[in-house]
């Protein structure tokens, strides 16, 4: 991916970063802290806070059993492992405690919808530093953030052009056979006919919403790759994203060795649904972890941005600013 990060030296490339740099400003490698934003206020003397502290300690001393029989109780689900429990417990005490505090503090509404994107990509067993990944499935899942439900998706395979013949190991990896990307698009074609699919549900008009990913690569990778061997500038709308695993190791305080994909799901007591590593049954598994955090109080929040054309984690703010309207490919000048 050496190409990847050199320096960019034509104008194309030095506006874009400009525009980079405006959306990654201020970053820092703060880590994300997934807290109710009513916490971000400050101002911890409200009563409530005593409560909740109390309800905490008392969570902590219930074993795994009384954790599943007090999430019954309320309704909560009681899958996963104790910390995963207490994790949602507490957070279902903090956010019920909070709700009076939170409606009048903040008044930034989260994103009404959450897109999952997660790339496959030509590959050989060993990638060589210098190897082109290039996407050949472009899959999103589309999260209502309301109704905690996968509401739509879009898949489409892409024909790779640099090298249009898939590696056996490739083939084997993903399941994408030679005939569905020799009959697929370009990635020019498919990436405006996800460009409408986004543009029919007034994603970045009417409702607000943001991309989440498993890890930095589909974005800061693949895609950056894709669209400078396509001769596209990189989509604006694609600058910020939710990198779940980050969010995930930040809300239930674990390490980062666990939070690959399947990893993720066991802990919260879920199996992988599907073929691991087609993109469309990736992006739903990794919807399904989106949701169950969502379920859990974790206000999933955009914590990585591109910048000089690799990935970078951006600090939390309260604010809940979504992507912008996604527009159609330009040419790199
Ligand atoms: P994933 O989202 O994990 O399915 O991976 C996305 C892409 O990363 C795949 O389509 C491959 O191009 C590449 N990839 C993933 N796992 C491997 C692997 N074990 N060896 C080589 N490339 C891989
Ligand atoms: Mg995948």
């Amino acid at each position: 991916m050496d190409s990847q990060k050199e320096s960019d030296k034509n104008k194309t490339a030095a506006s874009e970063k400009d525009q980079e740099d405006r959306c990654c400003s201020n970053t820092s490698n703060k880590n994300e802290a997934q807290e109710p934003s009513s916490q971000n206020h400050g101002d911890f003397s409200d009563p409530v806070y005593k409560e909740i502290a109390v309800a905490n300690g008392t969570i902590n001393r219930m074993n795994r059993d009384e954790l599943r029989a007090k999430c019954a109780e309320l309704k909560l689900d009681t899958r996963g492992v104790k910390d995963v429990l207490k994790k949602r417990l507490k957070n279902y005490y903090k956010k019920q405690k909070l709700m009076h505090l939170a409606a009048g503090a903040n008044g930034d509404q989260y994103f009404d919808f959450i897109c999952v994107v997660d790339f496959e990509a030509t590959c050989e067993e060993s990638n060589p530093p210098d190897y082109h990944h290039e996407i050949i499935e472009f899959p999103m899942v589309l999260i209502d953030t309301r109704s905690l439900e996968i509401v739509d998706s879009f898949q489409e395979y892409v024909k790779p052009e640099v090298n249009p013949q898939l590696s056996d190991f490739c083939v084997k990896l993903t399941g994408i056979t030679q005939k569905l990307v020799d009959e697929a698009g370009s990635f020019h074609a498919v990436l405006k006919r996800a460009v409408s699919w986004l543009q029919e549900k007034e994603l970045g008009t009417k409702y607000k919403y943001m991309f989440l990913t498993d890890g930095s690569w589909d974005m800061g990778k693949f895609l950056y790759t894709q669209c400078k061997l396509s001769g596209i500038r990189y989509p604006q709308f694609a600058r910020k994203w939710i990198n779940i695993r980050k969010s995930y190791g930040n809300f239930y305080k674990v390490a980062r060795t666990q939070t690959k994909l399947i990893c993720m799901l066991e802990n919260l007591g879920m199996q992988y649904e599907g073929r691991p590593h087609c993109g469309l049954d990736d992006s739903r598994n990794i919807a399904r972890i989106a949701i169950h955090m969502l379920k859990d109080g974790c206000q999933l929040r955009v914590n990585e941005c591109l910048h000089s054309g690799e990935p970078r984690s951006v600090p939390i703010s309260a604010s809940f600013e979504g992507a912008p309207a996604p527009q159609n490919p330009k040419n790199r000048d």
